[in-house]
């Protein structure tokens, strides 16, 4: 017998939640950013409901890109973070592949290559968040040197935003006036938002410049159903869908007396008679070890709490409000539960754990077995 415990891909969510991304920005084209394995859910698991909106898709890892070529997708696959070593590049061109510029290593090494056909990239500009990109003085002269290049045929502008999730404007401003300063006057088209700019602000542009959305949005983790400005607004405000539900059963019941205590460190007492289950999934499934007493699961799709330390195996959950549940039930740690279709936003619990859906879903365990449902 496996262990009781599953992660479920929902496909009509990806489709819905990218389908969302579509509606929010206009006529842009939509990146299914799937870095990450697909934010955990696994590129192959999503491909066939991602591609029914995606008119590209977005990666990291080569190995990524390549996997993505063999599900047999024709389409753009843009390498968000572009080539790493020189090598790269062959996979480049033999898999068609767009792949971001951000450093002048990455010039040098294209000069050097014996090209099979002039390659698309994607000219990065540090606007200010000071990661990757080049800065808005040394801009030009990468755009000039690449438009130089045989080995190049088209040059499109990419920045990305520090803080489009958050409540101040004023850092999302003051990168698109660097963007358009730096940029205005190049031809080449346009990619600027991550999911947080889509959501909040692609229907905003400067005076005369250009717009958030642009030619294409990189949607991440609002493909999958998270939220980047959590708690300010959830998956309802924003009309996504849980993409991953994570599922476990009760596999132990306690009957606990007053003083009695609950796993390593005992730091959840009780404080009168309470009954509690043992549920199969722990740290090691990707579950937040820093969740605390009071992290939100449902059990049997009614809204409950867990209890203690979460250890490597088990989690422990306090059944005092749910009479029925005992050895068996299901209990969701996040995403829908089986029962009764009731939700619990993956960001609640992110939250009470002290992190961002992003981390949860990325975090999920190999040794989860995933189903995929329609
Ligand atoms: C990961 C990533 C994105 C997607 O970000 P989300 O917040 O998940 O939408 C977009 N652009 C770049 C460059 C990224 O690395």
């Amino acid at each position: 017998m496996p262990r009781p415990i599953e992660a479920v891909v929902h496909s009509e969510a990806l489709t819905h939640n990218l389908g969302r991304a579509r509606e929010l920005s206009g006529c842009a084209r939509v990146w299914a950013v799937v870095k990450a394995n697909a934010y955990g859910h696994g590129i192959e698991r999503c491909f066939d409901a991602q591609r029914q909106i995606a008119d590209g898709f977005a990666c990291i890892d080569l190995n990524e890109a390549e996997r993505l070529r063999a599900l047999d997708w024709r389409g753009p696959i843009l390498l968000l973070e572009g080539v790493f070593e020189p090598r790269d590049l062959e996979l480049c061109s033999r898999l068609h592949l767009w792949h971001a510029i951000h450093c002048e290593q990455q010039i040098d090494w294209l000069a050097a290559h014996k090209v099979l056909w002039p390659q698309r990239v994607f000219l990065k500009l540090n606007s200010g968040m000071n990661r990757l990109g080049f800065t808005p003085l040394a801009f030009r002269a990468a755009w000039q040197r690449l438009s130089n290049l045989p080995q190049v045929d088209d040059i499109s502008l990419m920045t990305h935003f520090a803080d489009a999730d958050g409540p101040s404007e004023a850092s999302l401003n003051a990168q698109l006036a660097v963007f358009e300063a730096a940029s205005g006057d190049l031809p080449g088209e346009r990619s600027l938002a991550n999911s947080a700019a889509t959501l909040r602000h692609s229907k905003r542009s400067l005076a005369g410049g250009v717009d958030v959305a642009a030619d294409w949005v990189r949607a991440g983790i609002m493909g999958y159903g998270g939220v980047p400005d959590y708690p300010e607004h959830d998956a309802a405000h924003w009309g996504l869908r849980p993409a991953m539900s994570l599922r476990a059963k009760v596999i132990g019941v306690q009957q606990l007396q007053a003083g009695d205590a609950v796993g390593y460190g005992s730091t959840f007492v009780a404080e009168g008679p309470m009954r509690i289950g043992i549920v199969a999934c722990g740290y090691a499934d990707g579950y937040p070890r820093h969740a605390p007493t009071g992290t939100p699961v449902l059990v049997e799709g009614r809204p409950g709490r867990t209890l203690g330390r979460v250890s490597m195996d088990m989690i422990t959950v306090d059944l005092s409000e749910h009479p029925d549940a005992g050895f068996g039930a299901e209990v969701t740690l996040w995403g829908r539960s089986a029962v009764n279709g009731a939700e619990l936003p993956i960001d609640a619990v992110a939250r009470a754990a002290g992190t961002i859906s992003y981390e949860l879903m990325c975090a999920l365990a190999p040794r989860v077995p995933v189903r995929v449902e329609p």
